[in-house]
């Protein structure tokens, strides 16, 4: 049912990437816009860790396995190093700056675990965890898009313009330009915000992060740590090692409004100097090694936690998905085959939409200003 249907999907992280990619192996040929490049804010910032059933008892459940699979699938058919994909260890752990932890051991701590830390539990092995390399991910799903028929765009989206049938969705703004569609996947993470000047849309917002990247060769094994600080306040602390001798750090979270460009969004010196040295009370390697690359990004989130993946009430012809919180990695790859069988199909056959459904919340428009 692809054929002649004009589709643009706004937004190339790894949710707008996954669509233009599946929509392709459908044999349509969307046009994805994004106003910087592909991965260019979270989707290139996040950790990419994966597991199977860390969502279970939850609305996500069976779009986490769902997408698990498929990130397998795509590591057998693209290749596992194009897309940094390999299967991991996860080990929960109590680290502090100072006192005696032993207490709270359960196992004994993995070498190079060599700091003020203990480990507590083993909670993923490789048939449960996995990561890519977010960056690598999306990209890939963008150039195999391209390879069969999309066309990526840069350009800032600016509006959308309703004159089908019905009062249907007939194109999108970009730049200032009109260009039609049949079709209008939002796409555009925390920014979806932003599309509330467009139509009326259930609120999304973000959530800052700062991570950082260490050069350090460690094993594969993820790392989730109750970490007590001075003054005894707690954080949780993610350590994952990646292929090539890099470890990806994360747990600070930071405050700050969104800038309409991603390229504008910079963790502070505080953030990044307190994750090298919380990171270093884990580890000597890590206590020692260089900062290979610092960042920050925003998670996009809704009121109830769940992805908001389907059509818009009351703008015929225009999607959501956005709204993947801390699993928009994980949960790329199944959103992105539910949206095109939304749009190709008519239903998404393969995940239940129901808990998706944006009709679920309440929806709203930025009338002025804002
Ligand atoms: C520190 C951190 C660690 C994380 N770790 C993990 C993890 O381990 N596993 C996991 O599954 N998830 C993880 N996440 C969550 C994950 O990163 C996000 O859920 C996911 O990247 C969201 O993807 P997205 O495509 O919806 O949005 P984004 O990646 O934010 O992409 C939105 C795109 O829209 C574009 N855009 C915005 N406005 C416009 C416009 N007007 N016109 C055109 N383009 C526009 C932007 O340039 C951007 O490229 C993490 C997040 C953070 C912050």
């Amino acid at each position: 049912m692809a054929d002649g249907m004009r589709i643009v999907v706004c937004g190339a992280g790894a949710i707008g990437a996954s669509v233009a990619y599946f929509l392709t192996r459908r044999g349509a040929r969307p046009v994805l816009v994004d106003r910087a490049r592909p991965a260019a804010a979270a989707s290139g910032k996040a950790a990419g860790f994966l597991a199977l059933d860390w969502n279970a008892g939850t609305p996500l459940d069976e779009l986490a396995r769902a997408s698990f699979g498929l990130h397998r699938r795509l590591a057998e058919e693209l290749g596992a190093e194009r897309l940094g994909y390999r299967p991991m260890d996860a080990l929960m752990t109590a680290a502090a700056d100072e006192g005696d932890l032993e207490r709270h051991r359960r196992l004994p701590n993995p070498a190079w675990l060599d700091g003020n830390v203990v480990a507590h539990e083993v909670i993923g092995g490789a048939e449960t965890t996995a990561q890519v390399d977010p960056r690598r991910f999306t990209t890939a799903m963008v150039e195999e898009a391209v390879a069969a028929g999309a066309e990526l765009v840069t350009g800032v989206v600016e509006g959308l313009a309703f004159g089908g049938p019905d009062g249907a969705v007939s194109g999108v703004v970009v730049d200032g330009a009109p260009r039609p569609a049949d079709v209008v996947v939002l796409a555009l993470g925390p920014w979806t915000s932003r599309a509330q000047r467009w139509l009326a849309l259930p609120q999304v917002f973000g959530t800052k992060s700062a991570s950082l990247v260490l050069g350090a060769d460690v094993p594969a094994q993820a790392v989730f740590s109750e970490y007590v600080g001075p003054g005894r306040g707690r954080m949780t602390v993610e350590i994952y090692p990646r292929a090539g001798g890099v470890v990806y750090v994360s747990g600070q979270p930071e405050h700050g409004s969104l800038p309409d460009d991603p390229d504008e969004i910079e963790p502070t010196d505080r953030a990044c100097a307190e994750l090298h040295r919380i990171a270093g009370v884990h580890s000597s390697a890590l206590r020692d090694a260089e900062v290979v690359a610092r960042s920050a990004c925003y998670r996009p989130l809704t009121v109830d936690g769940v992805p908001l993946i389907g059509p818009v009430p009351g703008a015929p012809g225009t999607y959501l998905a956005t709204g993947h919180a801390s699993w928009g990695i994980l949960n790329a790859p199944a959103t992105g085959r539910m949206v095109a069988e939304m749009i190709l199909d008519g239903a998404s056959r393969s995940v239940d939409a129901a808990p998706f459904a944006p009709t679920r919340l309440p929806a709203g428009r930025i009338t002025s200003g804002g």
